[in-house]
């Protein structure tokens, strides 16, 4: 079996520690079982995706269930395994200790054998990408002689989707995300550096499981809806894994990142080596799921620069933000890779909240995914709304995109 090739689905239809233990087992044996990527004794990284500090129960974040199902697989091969991530804000004991409590990932550790990382160091790799050529990466990933990636299925504001590839850029420490947004706010350039980072990553990524069971819509990567969808996908190969688990809602190749993994020659568009076959996904396509329509940035490609400022300003979405949600708690402010958000007096219950400055803000939309009250809404213009109309995309049930533009 050729293991880079080959994907593997099953359904679960809750997060019943039972049924996802029996799931994830049948998941990972599908693929040739755990002792196919992972060496006896080996320190094992479970990497999650720990974005924010919220409930499970958002569904933002991997699922406690999932890791402790995974652990259970890597316990009688005697591996040491350490699960973490580094969320969106400070990477730090006392932060990331906030995050653990909240995404019961201490569920995992009283639950197994593993424990939650504690290493909050980081060191300088060479990465020698195309666009990143070296930056922090944290200790826990070099601690570990193997990575297993365990990612969250869902939307996300500025990249239209985060699951497997778009994981790894947890293993770059707090800010260090928000100065890699701000050396690449095109959209275009920063799913280059997403790539660079899994590129760098796939020295130990061995293995990528996507937590699609209940997966998020909507504003994700945070403050999106609950989203049923009922399976876990996984892969050694993170392009083709999540090839499959967008198909279980829309069309591959229109996200910016599996379009760009194509054009980085990581990715065949005519699907040739994938060792799955998406036809049996059929019946389990999920229509009415409500996607981030991301304009596409290879529009943008060979336009001249103050064209491409234009389209940027008006074809991608507007922060606005809820006063009357806004508690002026200043996360985003603190955030803020390009310094756009003071905050400002308001007639609102704290008295003061946050304010962008439009001219400053380069759209990365980091204080949607930051914000613990909802208080960030994105605007699409009214152009955008012209042009996703002229190109809109006719879906069919059986899970095939047919474009009739
Ligand atoms: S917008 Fe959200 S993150 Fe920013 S200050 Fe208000 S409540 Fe805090
Ligand atoms: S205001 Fe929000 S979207 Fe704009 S640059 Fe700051 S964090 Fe990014």
């Amino acid at each position: 079996m050729d293991t880079k090739t080959k994907v593997a689905v099953v359904s679960a239809t809750e997060y019943e520690q039972g049924q996802i233990d029996l799931a994830v087992q049948n998941l990972i044996n599908q693929l040739g079982g755990i002792e196919a990527f992972v060496p006896q004794g080996a320190k094992v990284l479970l990497k999650a995706n720990l974005v924010r500090d919220m409930s499970p129960d958002q569904h933002g974040t991997t699922h406690p269930t999932v890791l402790i199902a995974l652990v259970k697989l890597l316990e009688p091969l005697g591996c040491t395994v350490v699960v973490g991530d580094s969320s969106g804000g400070l990477y730090t004991k006392g932060y990331m200790g906030v995050v653990y409590n909240k995404c019961k990932m201490t569920d995992v550790a009283n639950a197994t054998s593993a424990t939650l990382n504690d290493d909050f160091d980081f060191q300088r790799a060479e990465i020698d990408g195309v666009k990143i050529k070296n930056v922090d990466i944290c200790n826990s990933f070099f601690n570990a002689d193997v990575v297993i990636n365990v990612g969250k299925l869902k939307t996300h504001s500025f990249t239209g989707y985060s699951g497997a590839v778009k994981n790894n850029y947890g293993l770059l420490p707090g800010l260090v995300k928000v100065e890699i947004h701000s050396r690449f706010p095109d959209l275009w350039d920063f799913c280059d550096a997403l790539v660079d980072i899994e590129q760098f990553s796939s020295q130990k990524v061995v293995l990528n499981v996507i937590d699609g069971v209940i997966g998020m819509e909507g504003a994700g990567p945070t403050n999106g809806k609950p989203k049923f969808i009922g399976k876990l996908i996984a892969s050694a190969n993170p392009y083709l894994c999540d090839v499959v688990a967008v198909s279980l809602f829309d069309d591959p190749f229109k996200q910016p990142l599996l379009q760009k993994a194509v054009e980085r020659g990581l990715l065949d568009e005519g699907l040739t080596n994938l060792d799955f076959d998406l036809s049996t996904l059929k019946d389990d396509y999920v229509a009415d799921f409500d996607r981030v329509e991301v304009v596409s940035t290879n529009t943008f490609l060979n336009m001249p620069k103050w064209m491409k400022r234009l389209a940027k300003r008006y074809l991608t979405p507007k922060v606005k933000i809820n006063k009357k949600r806004c508690k002026a708690c200043k996360k985003c402010a603190n955030h803020c890779p390009a310094k756009a958000i003071k905050m400002d007096k308001c007639s609102n219950s704290v008295g003061k909240c946050a304010k962008v400055n439009q001219k400053e803000c380069i759209r990365c939309f980091c204080c949607q995914e930051l914000c613990p009250y909802d208080a960030v809404k994105l605007k699409k213009s009214w152009l955008y709304h012209v042009i996703r109309a002229l190109s809109h995309t006719k879906r069919k049930k059986n899970g095939s995109v047919e474009t009739v533009d």
